[in-house]
Order: C-alpha cells, then sequence, then structure tokens
C-alpha cells in the first residue's frame, strides 16, 4: 500500500447563498481517498462510520482501489455529521452542527497490509486518532502530511501541537495559519508554524490560491477562476489528496515536485466545488484532468520585457 488516509468518512448538510442540500456524502477521507485515486491505484482508508452510511458509497469507492480494511462500520450508530453555511463569496464558512457520532469513541486500527505505506495522510479529524495512527507506524513513512482546522484548534490545542510536531507538512487555510500563529501577516505566520516542527506548510487561500513554504523557499499556486462554484466542501481535502496523490505516483519528494503537486491539488480541488459532495471526483475522466493542469499551466504564462 502506497498510500495510506486517515479522516471522517460523513454526512454533511451545506448551505450556500444560492442552494441548500441536505444529507450530502462528504468527509475529509472521503474527499482525499476519491482525489488520489486518480494518480495512485491503491490506497487504504483508516475512518470510522454507523450503518446508516450507504454501502453502495463505499463500494464505489473500492472499485477506485481504496481498500477499506481500516475503514470500521459500528453496528446501530450514526455517521460523523458536518452542516455548514457559505458566507456570499463562497470562501469563508460558519460551522453549524459538528455531530462527533462514531468518532466520539474512534479507535483506529492500522490494519498490518498497512505497516509499509510510503505516503500518510492525516486528514482532518481529532489530533489525538492522527497520534494513535502515528504511533502505530513501525517505520516511519516517506512522507507524511496533515490538516487540521479550527474546530480542533479550539477544543484540542495540545494534542495539536504535539501531532503537528511529527509531521513533514502541514497544510491549513489561511484563517487557521493567522489563529494558530496569532500573526496576521502569512510570511510571518509559516514561519512561526514551521518552527513548530513540519518542514513544510501550505497555507490554502481558497479561490485566491495556495501558498507552499518551506524555511528558505516560497511559492503560489492560483486557483482557477471558475464562472461557477455549486459548492466549495471538501476542497481542501480534496487538494490534499491531490496533493499526496501525486507525491505518490511520482515518489520524488523535493521542493520542485511539491510545487508540481501543489498545481495539481488545486485543480482537483475546483472539481469539486463544480457540483455538491464528491460526485465530480467520481465522474472525473483523465482528460479533464489534464485539460485543467494545462488551463493551471496557462493561467500563469507569460513572458515580460523591461526596456533600459
Ligand atoms: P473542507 O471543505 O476541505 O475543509 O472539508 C469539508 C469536509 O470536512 C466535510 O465533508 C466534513 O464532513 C469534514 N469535516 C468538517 N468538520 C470536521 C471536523 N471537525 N473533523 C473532521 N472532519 C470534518
Amino acid at each position: 500500500m502506497n498510500l495510506v488516509a486517515v479522516g471522517t468518512v460523513a454526512f454533511d448538510s451545506i448551505e450556500t447563498p444560492f442552494a441548500k442540500k441536505d444529507k450530502v456524502i462528504g468527509g475529509a477521507a472521503t474527499y482525499i481517498t476519491l482525489s488520489a485515486s486518480h494518480f495512485v491505484k491503491n490506497s487504504g482508508l483508516v475512518s470510522v462510520v454507523g450503518d446508516d452510511f450507504p454501502t453502495e458509497m463505499l463500494e464505489t469507492m473500492k472499485s477506485k482501489g481504496i481498500d477499506q480494511e481500516g475503514l470500521q462500520i459500528k453496528k446501530g450508530e450514526k455517521s460523523f455529521f458536518w452542516s455548514g453555511k457559505y458566507h456570499y463569496d463562497l470562501n469563508s464558512r460558519d460551522t453549524l452542527i459538528t455531530d462527533l457520532n462514531v468518532l466520539a469513541d474512534f479507535d483506529p486500527i492500522l490494519p498490518e497490509a498497512y505497516q509499509e505505506c510510503d505516503f500518510l495522510m492525516l486528514g482532518n479529524l481529532a489530533p489525538a486518532v492522527q497520534m494513535r495512527v502515528i504511533d502505530q507506524i513501525r517505520v516511519r513513512p516517506r512522507l507524511v502530511v496533515m490538516d487540521t482546522m479550527n474546530f480542533w484548534m479550539n477544543i484540542a490545542w495540545d494534542d495539536l501541537m504535539k501531532v503537528i510536531a511529527k509531521v513533514d507538512v502541514l497544510t491549513i487555510n489561511d484563517e487557521e495559519a493567522r489563529q494558530m500563529a496569532n500573526e496576521y501577516s502569512l510570511v510571518k505566520a509559516a514561519k512561526k508554524i514551521l518552527a513548530l516542527g513540519p518542514k513544510y506548510l501550505i497555507i490554502k487561500k481558497g479561490e485566491h490560491g495556495a501558498l507552499l513554504f518551506d524555511q528558505h523557499n516560497v511559492f503560489f499556486a492560483p486557483a482557477l477562476p471558475l464562472e461557477e462554484v455549486v459548492d466549495p466542501t471538501g476542497a481542501g481535502d480534496t487538494f490534499a489528496g491531490g496533493f499526496i496523490g501525486y507525491l505518490a505516483q511520482s515518489q520524488n519528494i523535493s521542493f520542485e515536485n511539491m510545487k508540481r503537486a501543489v498545481i495539481i491539488g488545486s485543480a482537483m480541488a475546483s472539481f469539486t466545488c463544480e457540483k455538491f459532495g464528491p460526485d465530480r471526483l467520481l465522474e472525473l475522466t483523465r482528460e479533464e484532468i489534464n485539460e485543467r493542469i494545462e488551463q493551471f499551466v496557462q493561467l500563469t504564462d507569460f513572458e515580460i520585457y523591461v526596456e533600459e
């Protein structure tokens, strides 16, 4: 197993200024694994659902090479549920409900077959659960990428700091980076966050793209200006899945290749915004992905000449 992803598999209720949809399939690990499945043939999923989660969706995920030996299905219990409402810019949102349900006492078990993974994605989840996974791994993967959100910063700060100290790449959004570092400037925030342990930091800025930092370099990837954004839920996780999926496929974790991975992640995230839930990721073709990557290249390609 080249790639293992840990995170929520969930139901979401989403409200945008233009539409509302209840009980959409969501969850960080759902978006991560589906996005990565376009780059890696096999991945392992570590998560938990109740028996209310549709088996057809799990079967569809299996058909995309997403192994579910690490997925626990709890009889008589309810899956994680999240509800959010987007502001007019579709870039910021308020969480209305977070019902942990099965997640409340989730104890992840890493199957033997996942032990030797080279790439580990710790999707947005309780930091203590993310740590339980790290603790079970006998041989450190080549790259550990972690995502988190303000919810965990607010209720599990100390646990979060312990996990952050152990990962290679942290991905968060701009608002969360400012909150984590207590710093308005994202450049200063990045320095402070890198000092907490990760070698690389990705700050996602929604429709304004993403920044990749290490100690010495910074790279900026735009987001594709979409004519219509239907639902941005899962864009961050789709980004992470594309990012780590591409790195796992190319087996190259240099900063130069991470730049490409950030573009891939941004391209994949742009698809997720086009429909509610992960539907777009399920139907995507290789041609569409290649076309979109080319659009990213065109978007920032220019020649410049300054006369003396
Ligand atoms: P994103 O839009 O990429 O930030 O991710 C949205 C997804 O994250 C939704 O499908 C939710 O089910 C999931 N989610 C929301 N809140 C949490 C949380 N506190 N922990 C884990 N997953 C969450």
